[in-house]
């Protein structure tokens, strides 16, 4: 006999779809807070993935993608569970900021996990997750974008552990950069990795994609990278495909070399290597004249720019995307 799974105030037998939440205390109109969950379980045994969206309350394309992807999910089929949480910091989503704008010393939610149960009123709420996903959870993926300042083009930050570079590998085409960042602390995907489980942030798109038919475009090509993922481990039914190679290495943030406006260079490339001193965008002053410019440093690609021209000097502009090597391997026997 199958017995019940519990996520949050969800409790889900095998075939069944439940929506709930987890609980993360009161407000002023004396309502119970919940961070919306939806649960699938599919009929047979399987992995448990968790798609976890908009930690950051200015990147709706989690939320959107997240929505697509169920969209394709027939839990007759599933073998596993589907823990979708679209919106983790409902309050910073309200308010459409990168943060909860009410609080002041937590604001940043995905540097503070696993959070504090006692702590500021956003580690309240990471602990609230993190209770809810760490022993529920073998596969998660956090989805970002660049939000209200930035575009981002596909880049996976993966934890350091051979389980996380094959969920990675497993976003499937398109998914070509794979860095790798810290187990253990900090963010949803270093806490599981630190679990001994598979643990990814993806990032894709930003608020000057979200008109109309290009933030479907940029939805659906992360739900295409989330039922890649469901294929290559067995939960739907279909064929994994994958990039040939990866590319692996490490970012360096560029920064604005004057005050002024920021204006990319017309036609660059993304994911792309570029060689060293190539110009990625200049800055004008407020007469038109050219006052600076941003340049590749060395060999490497752009996976980031600035999409809010007004720059003051030293404004974030670029991620800069060093490749140290190329990988085929992260993928275990294969
Ligand atoms: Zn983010």
């Amino acid at each position: 006999m199958a017995t019940p799974m519990q996520v949050g105030t969800v409790s889900v037998m095998p075939g069944e779809v439940k929506r709930g939440g987890i609980p993360i205390g009161s407000d002023m109109y004396r309502a119970e807070r919940e961070i919306p969950i939806i649960v699938i379980r599919g009929v047979e045994d399987g992995p448990r993935l968790w798609l976890n969206g908009a930690t950051h309350g200015d990147e709706p394309e989690g939320p959107f993608s997240i929505f697509l992807a169920l969209q394709q999910i027939d839990p007759a089929k599933l073998k596993g569970t589907i823990v979708a949480c679209p919106v983790m910091n409902v309050n910073a989503f309200t308010a459409g900021t990168r943060g909860d704008p009410l609080d002041t010393f937590s604001y940043d939610m995905n540097r503070l996990y696993p959070g504090k149960a006692n702590g500021y009123p956003t580690e309240r709420v990471a602990w609230a997750h993190w209770q809810a996903m760490q022993d529920t959870c073998d596969l998660q993926i956090a989805i970002h974008s660049g939000g209200e300042h930035s575009y981002l083009a596909h880049m996976i930050f993966a934890a350091d552990n051979p389980q996380s570079m094959e969920l990675a590998a497993a976003m499937g085409p398109g998914w070509k950069l794979v860095f790798r960042s810290g187990t253990g602390s900090g963010n949803p995907s270093s806490m599981i990795a630190g679990a001994g489980k598979a643990g990814v942030t993806v990032e894709l798109g930003g608020n000057c994609r979200t008109l109309t038919s290009d933030f479907h475009a940029v939805a659906n090509d992360l739900a295409a990278g989330y039922l890649n993922v469901m294929r290559h481990y067995g939960m739907i039914d279909g064929a994994a495909s994958y990039e040939p190679e990866w590319y692996q290495g490490f970012q360096i943030p560029l920064l604005a070399p004057a005050t002024g406006m920021f204006v990319g260079t017309k036609d660059l490339p993304f994911e792309t290597i570029l060689p060293a001193g190539t110009v990625l965008g200049v800055v004008y002053n407020l007469y038109g004249d050219p006052i600076g410019e941003v340049r590749a440093p060395r060999d490497g690609l752009v996976f980031g720019l600035r999409s809010r021209p007004s720059v003051t000097e030293g404004s974030w502009c670029c991620f800069f995307g060093v490749v140290e090597q190329t990988v085929t391997n992260l993928i275990p026997n294969r």
